[in-house]
């Protein structure tokens, strides 16, 4: 993805859609929406998005930028791939919405703080760069406090029967987190990945 998506000072921005074709994953295809609606119909959480990604895709095309970048679609998204399997035009729906999602928080149309999936995946990327795997207990204790304290305590409280429950079927264990072996060498991959994203980023 580029550095910076073209910044309107008109409301109507109508480069915005070339350079979502040019620059978000899948983006290439949107072309190929024929807003035949399948898409927001087979979503499961379509009554929760203020904007279903027809609707987004027709908006991209007349240059709504701010509108399209203010919706709280894109993190309702649970990647369940009902839409990506179903488009009769093979557009990959979820990659771009998560795209667009990503460049919101980019840009400053959504504090990160205020993103569900953004705060998860900081906690599971933490999870992962520390133990090399994912401590299902540290990651949603994580999350869960990345919301502030009362957030935290709040949703630990809604949430301690289910827990007390795994521990008791031995689903969720107790004590110190696993850790991969040679995390090291994790590390050094992982390093490795995010240069080259980065250097991706930067001839996009
Ligand atoms: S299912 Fe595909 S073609 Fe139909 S509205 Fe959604 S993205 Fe467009
Ligand atoms: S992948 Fe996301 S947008 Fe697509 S159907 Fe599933 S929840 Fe809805």
């Amino acid at each position: 993805m580029n550095a910076i998506s073209p910044n309107p000072t008109q409301k109507y921005d109508l480069s915005f859609a070339r350079w979502v074709r040019d620059n978000i994953d899948g983006g290439e295809r949107m072309n190929m929406c024929m807003q035949c609606g399948v898409c927001s119909g087979s979503c499961p959480l379509s009554d929760q998005m203020d904007l279903g990604p027809r609707k987004i895709f027709q908006m991209v095309r007349a240059g709504m930028k701010e509108a399209v970048l203010k919706s709280n679609s894109f993190y309702q998204c649970v990647s369940c791939y009902n839409c990506v399997v179903r488009c009769p035009r093979q557009v990959p729906v979820k990659y771009i919405l998560h795209g667009l999602g990503r460049l919101a928080v980019q840009e400053g149309y959504q504090p990160k703080s205020n993103v569900e999936n953004a705060r998860f995946a900081d906690a599971f990327w933490w999870s992962v760069t520390t133990f090399g795997k994912t401590d299902e207990r540290l990651v949603t204790a994580k999350y869960y406090f990345s919301g502030g304290l009362m957030n935290g305590i709040k949703l630990g409280l809604g949430n301690l029967k289910t827990a007390l429950g795994m521990i008791k079927t031995k689903r969720m264990h107790l004590g110190a987190p696993h850790k991969a072996k040679n995390r090291g060498e994790l590390k050094a991959i992982l390093a490795k990945a995010v240069e080259i994203q980065a250097r991706h980023e930067g001839e996009a």
